[in-house]
């Protein structure tokens, strides 16, 4: 697709969050408001997982001034799982550039289940979806290092700076999955014969497990998805961990494919880029404004939180976050509808 953006600087169209005491008020009020929601279940197809508490349930947001608010067990480590799609994709567009990733991988949801085999033969073997199986295998490829060893050092170095901490990784996640990622493995291959990946495809998958395997909170979520909402800066820590073209570039593909096969139900109910893993947790960017982390592990059918999922929701409509909202340019800036809309239009 030919676009005329070449040298057309990039500005950008953000608001503000409301003030710090409504922030604290909401996050508080997500978590009460869902923490009775004990549908869905936990997965257990990685047999690890399943050991989970069902019962943890945390909420996070931190501001791009870097303040943070917190409930419930946000402190409480999980493994990232297909959340590190997203930061590693990222870290591989500051390394290779817009063209490369999109040439290389593609932007487009497949619409198909998160561990697809049938959408690479459906695509001529073109991975498609980076926040799928098969497109972030095809993306951890990608990864700078030289070796796989290597490789994983970049990965875990830059989702720390993502996280700004040292992010560990979970050796009994970790081993439970290699032992049964046998679909991973064949997903890996089939994208070699197709010639998209150039490197060991089963190394590989050895370090995407390794990076799904990575032990996060849900206040780690929200520090990194503030890290996207800031324009790449770290607003803990003033890192700047990618650029600013890699945030609003890696937001976009979030806002079509970061929730699975709901993800059009996500962007229709929530507004706002996301990730989910099948651990339960959920990061949410609202560029500009700040990020959202929510961790619990009952899923929805497609792999999705139940209690993230509404907590996301809850905070998404409170604190002015949708990207779709607008209210008439003179309406109260509340964003009520009862004012004097009197003048000429
Ligand atoms: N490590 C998981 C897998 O590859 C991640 C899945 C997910 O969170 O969607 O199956």
């Amino acid at each position: 697709m030919e676009l005329d953006t070449q040298d057309v600087e990039q500005r950008v169209s953000t608001g503000a969050l409301p003030g710090w005491d409504a922030v604290e008020e909401h996050v508080a009020a997500a978590y009460e408001r869902s923490r009775g929601a004990t549908g869905g279940v936990v997965a257990d197809y990685i047999p690890e997982l399943a050991a989970a508490d069902p019962d943890l349930f945390g909420v996070c947001v931190v501001e791009t001034d870097g303040a943070v608010h917190a409930a419930g067990d946000a402190a409480v480590p999980f493994s990232i799982q297909s959340i590190s799609k997203a930061f590693v994709y990222a870290l591989v567009c500051d390394a290779l550039g817009h063209e490369v990733v999109r040439d290389r991988i593609g932007v487009n949801n497949t619409g198909l289940a998160f561990n697809s085999v049938i959408a690479i033969e459906l695509n001529d073997g073109h991975p498609m979806n980076p926040m799928v199986n098969a497109g972030a295998i095809a993306t951890t490829a990608l990864m700078p290092g030289g070796s796989p060893e290597a490789q994983w050092h970049v990965v875990q170095d830059g989702l720390s700076r993502f996280a700004g901490r040292p992010l560990e990784l979970d050796e009994v996640v970790y081993a439970s999955e290699a032992a049964t990622n046998h679909r991973n493995r064949a997903i890996a291959r089939l994208l070699e014969s197709y010639g998209r990946v150039d490197v060991d495809p089963l190394a590989v998958v050895d370090v995407y497990t390794r990076q799904c395997a990575l032990l996060v909170t849900a206040e780690d979520l929200a520090v990194m998805g503030a890290t996207l909402a800031d324009g790449g800066v770290n607003p803990v820590t003033g890192e700047q961990v990618v650029s600013q073209e890699v945030c609003r570039d890696t937001l976009a593909v979030l806002a079509s494919t970061g929730l699975y096969e709901r993800s059009g139900e996500w962007l229709f109910e929530i507004g706002l880029p996301g990730k989910s893993g099948v651990a339960g947790g959920i990061v949410t960017v609202a560029p500009g404004k700040g990020g959202i982390g929510v961790f619990s592990p009952r899923l929805d059918p497609a792999g999705n939180s139940v209690r993230g999922q509404r907590a996301t929701a809850y905070l998404s409509r409170a604190l002015g976050l949708n990207i779709f909202a607008s209210a008439a340019h003179d309406a109260p800036p509340d964003g009520s509808t009862d004012g004097d809309r009197g003048g000429a239009r």
